[in-house]
């Protein structure tokens, strides 16, 4: 069974269709890159899957869960607000603007969902902290704000927060679009070890070297509609689709 079951799904803002039926699976351990020009959806569609946006039509299952509903006597029923953040809790979210609270340090960062969402004690939440910070190179930074880092250190918080609470996926929407060239890198390198070590994730990125490397499958969307996808190497280097090639032309 897939991890992340996305099916038929539909979105529109007023009368604009942003998404227009698009299914995926994810298996256990793969990394799914989605690429696609600005304004084809990819955004609404991760946020959609996390339930921080409502899809119109179609449903996504995360973890053998249906996000946003449970079954009873053969019907579905809207989850309350309580149950959604429970279920959003099982999957992680790193955005391009990082989202750190900027008045806590960066532990406090850290330890904050894995306290306030799933009671987790303040001891043992500061040594998950201080486990995961390690894991992104930030081992001395605890104590820092968010103010006194570099972008790239910053945006290697928000990957460490998203690791901390164990979560079945992460999400990534353009990670390193909002960063300095010099420290793409390191997010990159610390996404490339995550995908080593066998995380699930969902990565819209612009990174056509991080695709080649670690995708398992690569997603090409345009104008709300999934055009194709493939291993990387069939994707990349040889697209089926002309809007595909069209888009690789313009980002190599
Ligand atoms: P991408 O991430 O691929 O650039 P988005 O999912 O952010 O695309 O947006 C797709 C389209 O949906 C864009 O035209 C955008 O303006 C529109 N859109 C996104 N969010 C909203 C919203 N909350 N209200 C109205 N329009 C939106
Ligand atoms: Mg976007």
């Amino acid at each position: 069974m897939a991890l992340v079951e996305i099916h038929d799904v539909h979105k529109s803002f007023g009368a604009v269709d942003v998404l227009k039926g698009v299914s995926m699976t994810v298996d256990k351990g793969d990394v799914t890159v989605i690429l696609g020009p600005s304004g084809s959806g990819k955004s609404t569609l991760l946020r959609g899957i996390n339930h921080l946006e409502r899809f119109d039509r179609g449903y996504t299952k995360v973890d053998g869960e249906l996000i946003g509903y449970r079954r009873h006597r053969g019907r579905l029923h809207e989850l309350r607000p309580r149950e959604i953040l429970r279920q959003r809790a099982n999957i992680g979210f790193v955005f391009q603007g990082f989202n750190l609270f900027q008045n806590l340090t960066i532990l406090d960062n850290v330890t904050e969902a894995l306290v306030s969402v799933h009671g987790v004690s303040r001891s043992r939440a500061e040594e998950r902290a201080r486990e995961v910070l390690a894991v992104v190179g930030l081992a001395d930074k605890e104590f820092a704000h968010p103010r006194q880092l570099s972008g790239g250190q910053q945006q290697r918080v928000a990957i460490a927060r998203a690791l901390a609470v164990d979560p079945a996926l992460i999400l990534f929407d353009e990670p390193t679009s909002a960063l300095d060239p010099e420290l793409v890198g390191d997010v990159l390198q610390v996404m490339k070890d995550l995908a080593r070590a066998g995380t699930t994730m969902i990565v819209v990125t612009h990174e056509i070297g991080f695709a080649r490397e670690v995708a398992t499958n690569v997603v090409f969307m345009d104008d709300g509609e999934v055009v194709e996808s493939g291993p990387p190497d069939q994707v990349l280097s040889n697209p089926r689709e002309p809007r595909t090639a069209d888009f690789l032309s313009k980002v190599l």
